[in-house]
């Protein structure tokens, strides 16, 4: 991965909140239509948690997992495998890992180097773009974001209960927002955007509201 911790003066559209609250659809609708390059965050921690379960390592492990993140390849996230429970459980547990944060800190910064970007995941309107024009906090209720996932698996064929996915949801959402690194919160400038009871079209037009508010100069292209 390229090294460099400059903050870029592109915009930069930060996206955070927990899993499945809708944030990755907004965020890749947002940039389509801004005309701006997308970066999905939580790819960054999948890919590094796979490349420790592929080693047969624990991803607790601080030193397994930082060692993982060194060897991180901007080709590992367009693996196939980097959804599903273990993918997931992998993930977070890597990204508690402080070392690992600050390993993949530059890889994102210098994604919004050239262009600016819109940027999804926990900690990108806290740690990553502290200066952000743009925050915005999507969030919806656990038994909503549990329902949305679960059809989602379904959609895919898989047989799973809507309890377990809650559940696992729910340990995924505490170990986020219970870790000293960069835990899940709102920036205190963020928007914060509740989706429980909007379509993704409702959604879409108060993100883009908030987005032209603060950049007046960015317009939809489409
Ligand atoms: O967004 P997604 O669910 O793909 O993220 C997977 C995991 O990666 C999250 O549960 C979280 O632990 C971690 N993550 C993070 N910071 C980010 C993005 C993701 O800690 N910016």
């Amino acid at each position: 991965m390229p090294s460099s911790s400059s903050l870029p003066t592109m915009p930069v559209i930060a996206i955070d909140g927990p899993a499945a609250a809708g944030k990755g659809t907004l965020a890749r609708r947002l940039a389509r239509s801004l005309g701006l390059p997308y970066l999905d965050t939580g790819l960054l921690y999948r890919a590094v948690g796979r490349r420790v379960l592929d080693a047969g390592g624990d991803p607790t492990d601080p030193a397994t997992a930082e060692a993982a993140a060194q060897r991180l390849e901007p080709s590992d996230l367009d693996r196939t495998d980097l959804r599903g429970p273990a993918a997931d459980a992998a993930s977070s547990a890597v990204a508690a890992v402080p070392s690992v944060r600050a390993a993949l800190l530059a890889f994102q910064r210098d994604f919004a180097a050239q262009r600016g970007a819109v940027l999804d995941g926990r900690d990108i309107g806290t740690a990553i773009f502290p200066d952000a024009a743009v925050k915005l906090f999507i969030t919806a209720s656990l038994p909503e974001r549990a329902r949305r996932r679960w059809q989602e698996l379904r959609d895919r064929g898989e047989d799973v209960e809507l309890a377990r996915v809650e559940a696992d949801m729910q340990a995924r959402d505490e170990r986020d927002s219970a870790r000293s690194a960069a835990p899940l919160r709102a920036a205190d400038d963020a928007v914060v955007l509740d989706t429980t009871d909007l379509s993704a079209d409702d959604a879409y037009a108060a993100a883009l509201r908030a987005v032209v508010d603060r950049l007046p100069a960015l317009s939809p292209q489409h």
